[in-house]
């Protein structure tokens, strides 16, 4: 899958999120999307700008610890190259997970914290956002704004990585054709990230039709 395209990011980012919105939604039950960005400091970056499969052995460490400690049933792993400033490296990854049934998703942030700045190999101060949420618009948004396409970053940024007993992919059909770069998308007209609304109502149209 080509992701270096400026002209059918919108599209393919799309595609990304309609499939694992689908995905993940029926696998959650009660419980709730759990949404965590593990910041790298500074002086970690420039190793990882030479060396994304690097980056990506230290996200399996960060799995194999939150596995134990937070009772994580599965994650999708979603690296980002650069953060509101798109002219500055800023590797961060994004990790989209669920714990096992009768956990608690309030986490205890300073161990989250030790815990990356030990994968890290790193004792300086770190940085680690968590939240999550069960309600559906919400969790749109976290796929919608994750998966989103970085054209060219394609060549840096890690594979996204699935762990875990993590739910099968149903493949949608991809009718459209990019002219400039050839990648298939699916063409829902215009679904806004923060209003899935849309794309719910013609989902469930679908499904009674
Ligand atoms: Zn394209």
């Amino acid at each position: 899958m080509s992701l270096d395209c400026e002209d059918c990011k919108d599209d393919v980012g799309r595609r990304r999120t309609i499939r694992t919105f689908r995905r993940i939604l029926p696998s959650l039950g009660k419980r709730p999307l759990l949404y965590t960005i593990f910041t790298v400091p500074p002086v970690k970056r420039e190793q990882f700008l030479h060396n994304p499969k690097l980056f990506r052995s230290v996200i399996s460490a960060l799995w194999i610890n939150i596995l134990v400690s937070f009772r994580g049933e599965y994650a999708l792993a979603i690296t980002h190259p650069v953060g509101d400033d798109a002219s500055i490296f800023y590797p961060h990854l994004n990790l989209l997970w669920v714990q096992h049934k009768g956990s608690n998703p309030v986490l205890d942030l300073d161990e989250l914290r030790a815990i990356w700045a030990g994968c890290l190999d790193y004792d300086g101060p770190i940085d680690v956002f968590h939240e999550f949420s069960r309600e559906k618009g919400r969790i749109w948004h976290y796929c919608a704004y994750n998966l989103r396409v970085f054209p060219g970053w394609a060549t840096w940024i890690p594979r996204i990585q699935w762990f875990g007993s993590f739910p099968k992919c149903h493949d949608v059909d991809a009718e459209h054709r990019c002219p400039v770069c050839r990648q298939t998308y699916i063409f829902l007209g215009f679904v806004s990230v923060f209003e899935y609304e849309d794309f719910v109502k013609k989902e469930e149209f679908v499904n009674s039709s």
